[in-house]
């Protein structure tokens, strides 16, 4: 029996364009995909709100993970089984869609450790929390109803960071003192829980794949160094690149496949050759 594809994909960069958000050429695969039963995974540092909306519009119903690894969405009914069951250490949320795994810090604590270091260090930072949707909506390029979307945030908060280079060390270091990480995403700098990752949050569903299809094999794509994780985490792992055509260097792996184009581009190429073996 063939194994069963299971494919988890970053949003940002990868299956939506950078900076125009655009993912039309990679619309036409996704019904491939559906007919084929392949489920599409979204792992993104994207909030449940816009998860919802990009699932929505590309017509999606499979689980999806949040804030870069802060919690897995897994609608109900989604497995014959509950899987909440196997999983009583991490913390748990039953809501009216969706059994829930949260794997991050809560925002209000994130927040809290922010602003305690941009006091301290004196460092030019702005937070999503320290903006207005119209403020976001002008520095992301995105519309003001997807930035009140992007808003929404419960496991990670993203932010400016206007000072040099060298100082990212410092500031990396002082928010590791704090209990938390810095993960550098596209366009964002991201602080989070510290044991937070996209790779923690795979591996969780990736088992109970395993458990409902018996036979699987996983693929990642991702474009930047928030997706080591995830990269790590399945059997084929796909690197496409960032404008204006190069891969993210700081990702290493044994077995990655580097596609030669960049996001949506890329996403197609690699899914037409790997997923529906059509090229
Ligand atoms: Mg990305």
């Amino acid at each position: 029996m063939d194994k069963k594809l299971i494919i988890f994909t970053d949003l940002d960069g990868t299956l939506l364009d950078r900076d125009t958000y655009s993912y039309q050429i990679a619309k036409p695969l996704l019904q491939k995909l559906k007919n084929k039963g392949i489920p599409l995974i979204f792992c993104t540092g994207k909030t449940r709100a816009e998860n919802e909306y990009y699932q929505k519009k590309l017509k999606i119903n499979d689980p999806f993970i949040i804030e870069n690894g802060g919690a897995i969405f897994i609608p109900k009914n989604y497995f014959t089984f509950n899987p909440l069951i196997s999983r009583k250490r991490e913390k748990q949320i039953v809501l009216k869609k969706y059994y829930v795994i949260q794997l991050g810090a809560p925002y209000k604590k994130i927040r809290k450790a922010l602003q305690k270091i941009r006091k301290e260090s004196k460092f030019k930072i702005i937070g999503f929390g320290d903006m207005t949707a119209k403020e976001v909506a002008r520095d992301a390029g995105v519309s003001i109803k997807m930035a009140q979307l992007a808003k929404k945030k419960t496991y990670n908060e993203s932010f400016i960071f206007s000072e040099s280079k060298d100082k990212e060390k410092i500031l990396s270091e002082k928010i590791k003192q704090s209990g938390f990480q810095l993960v550098h995403g596209g366009r964002y700098y991201n602080i989070m829980g510290k044991n937070t990752n996209k790779g923690k949050a795979i591996k969780i569903l990736t088992k109970f794949f395993q458990k409902e299809f018996k036979k699987i094999k996983t693929m990642g794509m991702g474009d930047s160094l928030n997706d080591l994780t995830m990269l790590k985490a399945v059997d084929i792992p796909v690197l496409v690149q960032k404008p204006p055509g190069i891969w993210e260097v700081k990702i290493k792996i044994k077995n990655l496949i580097k596609i030669k184009n960049i996001g949506p581009q890329g996403w197609t190429k690699a899914v037409k050759k790997y997923a529906l073996q059509e090229i």
